[in-house]
C-alpha cells in the first residue's frame, strides 16, 4: 500500500499542496499556516507594547531618570531634578487608570529658560532617547498665525508624525521641544495691539495644543497640497517643552527683585542676590511681563531656568558625557586606525577660547573640527597610527583658521 501523504495538522493541506511543510515531533505545518501564524505573532506583540511601555515608563523612578539625564548633561543639576518629576508625573498621569474620584491630572509641560548653547535641546533630545518616544524639534520663530506667510502651529504635529514615522500612537506620546519660544512674546506692552502676526496670535494658536485637543494635521505639512487628507491628532498625551533665552529678562527679574526688596516683602534679611545667575530667580511673573501671555504661562505650569556654563563645565562637556565631543572625535579617528589622544594642556586651551570668544558649549564643537580638519584629511590611508594633541598643536592649527569664521557660525 502506497505510503499515505503527508498533511499540514493546522489546515489540513496535503504536502504536494504546500512549497513546505514542517515536521514537529506529532505534527507538521505548511508554510502557508506558518506565515499567518507570523502575523498573528506580530499582531500580538503590536498589541502588547502599548503595555510593555506603560511598565517599562513606570519602571523609571525620578532618582533613575535623573541618573540617565547625567550620563549626558553636565551640571544643570536643578533642571535636571525638576525634568525628571515632570517627565514622571506627566507618564504617570498617562497611565492613570480612569477613577470616578474626580481627580484630574493636569499635563506638565515645561518652560525652560536659559541662555543658548547650555543644553535645553540636549534635554529634550534626552528625555525622548531615554523614553524610547518620537521628538519634533521646532523653531518657534517660523510659527505664523493660520493665513499668515510662514507655518501655522499644526505643522509642529506634522514634523512629530514624520519623527514617529507616521505611527500615529506613537506620535500621540511623544515630545514636542519649541525652540526660542521667548520669539513670540508680544513686542509691546500695549495687548490692544491688533496685528502682531508672529507675537499673540502665534502664542494663542499654540494654547490648545499645548492643552490637549484634536487637531487636523496635513501629513506632508504646509498648505501646498490642499487635497491632503488630515490625520486627527489628539494633543493630550504629548509632552511639550518649550525653551528660549528670554535675552533681557535678567533686567525685568532684577526689577522685581529690587521692587520686593524695598517692600521687604521676599527676599530675607541678609540674604543676596547672586548676581552672576539671576536667572535662577525666574518666575512666571516675569514671563509675563517679557511679553508671553497668561494663558502659554498657565499651560507651560512647570518653570525651569539653565544655568551658565563656566570654564570648568566646558571642561566637563569636552570629555565627560556618554557621547562627549572628545570621545566623539576618537571613535571617529579609530575607524582608520588612528589612535586619538589630547593632552590636559590641549583640553584647557580649546575651553579658554570657547570662554574667550563667548562661543559656549556649542563653540566647543567648532574649535574641535577646526583643530582636527587637517588630520582628519590627511591621516586616513597614511601609516600614522597615533595623533597626540598638544596645546601648541591646537594653537598652530587654530592660529591658521579664522577665528572670525567661529564666532560668525555660533
Ligand atoms: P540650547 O538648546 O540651550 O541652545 P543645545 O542643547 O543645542 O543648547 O547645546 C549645544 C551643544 O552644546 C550641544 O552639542 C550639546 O551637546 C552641548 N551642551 C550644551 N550644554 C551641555 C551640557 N550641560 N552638558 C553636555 N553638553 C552640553
Amino acid at each position: 500500500m502506497a505510503k499515505e501523504e503527508l498533511e499540514c495538522s493546522f489546515c489540513g493541506r496535503k504536502k504536494s499542496e504546500t512549497k513546505l511543510l514542517i515536521a514537529g515531533l506529532d505534527a507538521h505545518i505548511c508554510d502557508r499556516c506558518i506565515e499567518q501564524a507570523y502575523g498573528i505573532v506580530l499582531e500580538e506583540s503590536k498589541q502588547n507594547k502599548g503595555a510593555d511601555l506603560s511598565a517599562e515608563l513606570m519602571l523609571k523612578k525620578p532618582k533613575a531618570i535623573k541618573s540617565f539625564l547625567d550620563e549626558y548633561i553636565i551640571g544643570q543639576e536643578y533642571t535636571k531634578r525638576i525634568m525628571s518629576v515632570a517627565v514622571y508625573n506627566h507618564y504617570k498621569r498617562l497611565l492613570q487608570a480612569p477613577t470616578d474620584d474626580d481627580i484630574e491630572i493636569q499635563k506638565s509641560n515645561i518652560i525652560m529658560v536659559g541662555q543658548t548653547g547650555t543644553g535645553k535641546t540636549l534635554m529634550a533630545k534626552t528625555i525622548a532617547r531615554m523614553l524610547n518616544v518620537p521628538l519634533a524639534i521646532v523653531d518657534a520663530t517660523v510659527l505664523t498665525e493660520a493665513g499668515y506667510v510662514g507655518e501655522d502651529v499644526e505643522s509642529i504635529l506634522t514634523r512629530l508624525l514624520q519623527a514617529a514615522d507616521y505611527n500615529l500612537e506613537k506620535a500621540e506620546r511623544g515630545i514636542v521641544f519649541i525652540d526660542e519660544i521667548d520669539k513670540i512674546a508680544r513686542k509691546s506692552d500695549n495687548p490692544s495691539i491688533t496685528r502682531d502676526v508672529s507675537g499673540e496670535g502665534v502664542q494663542q494658536a499654540l494654547l490648545k495644543l499645548l492643552e490637549g485637543t484634536v487637531v487636523n494635521v496635513p501629513p506632508k505639512g504646509g498648505r501646498k497640497h490642499p487635497d491632503q487628507k488630515f490625520i486627527e491628532v489628539n494633543t493630550e498625551n504629548i509632552l511639550f517643552i518649550a525653551g528660549g533665552a528670554f535675552d533681557g529678562i535678567e533686567r525685568v527679574i532684577t526689577k522685581r527683585l529690587n521692587m520686593q526688596a524695598i517692600g521687604y516683602s521676599s527676599i530675607n534679611k541678609g540674604e543676596t542676590v547672586d548676581n552672576s545667575n539671576i536667572l535662577q530667580y525666574i518666575t512666571p511673573r516675569d514671563l509675563k511681563d517679557f511679553g508671553l501671555i497668561p494663558e502659554i504661562i498657565g499651560r507651560l505650569p512647570v518653570l525651569t531656568h539653565m544655568d551658565p556654563l563656566d570654564a570648568n563645565t566646558l571642561r566637563a562637556i569636552l570629555t565627560e558625557p556618554k557621547n562627549a565631543i572628545i570621545k566623539q572625535y576618537k571613535k571617529l579617528f579609530s575607524m582608520d586606525d588612528v589612535e586619538l589622544s589630547v593632552t590636559d594642556g590641549a583640553l584647557d586651551f580649546i575651553v579658554k577660547k570657547a570662554v574667550e570668544y563667548k562661543l559656549g558649549a556649542r563653540g566647543l564643537r567648532s574649535l574641535c573640527e577646526e583643530i582636527l580638519t587637517d588630520a582628519m584629511f590627511n591621516l586616513p590611508g597614511s601609516e600614522e597610527t597615533k595623533l597626540n594633541v598638544t596645546k601648541s598643536y591646537a594653537e598652530d592649527k587654530l592660529s591658521k583658521s579664522t577665528l572670525k569664521k567661529l564666532k560668525a557660525v555660533s
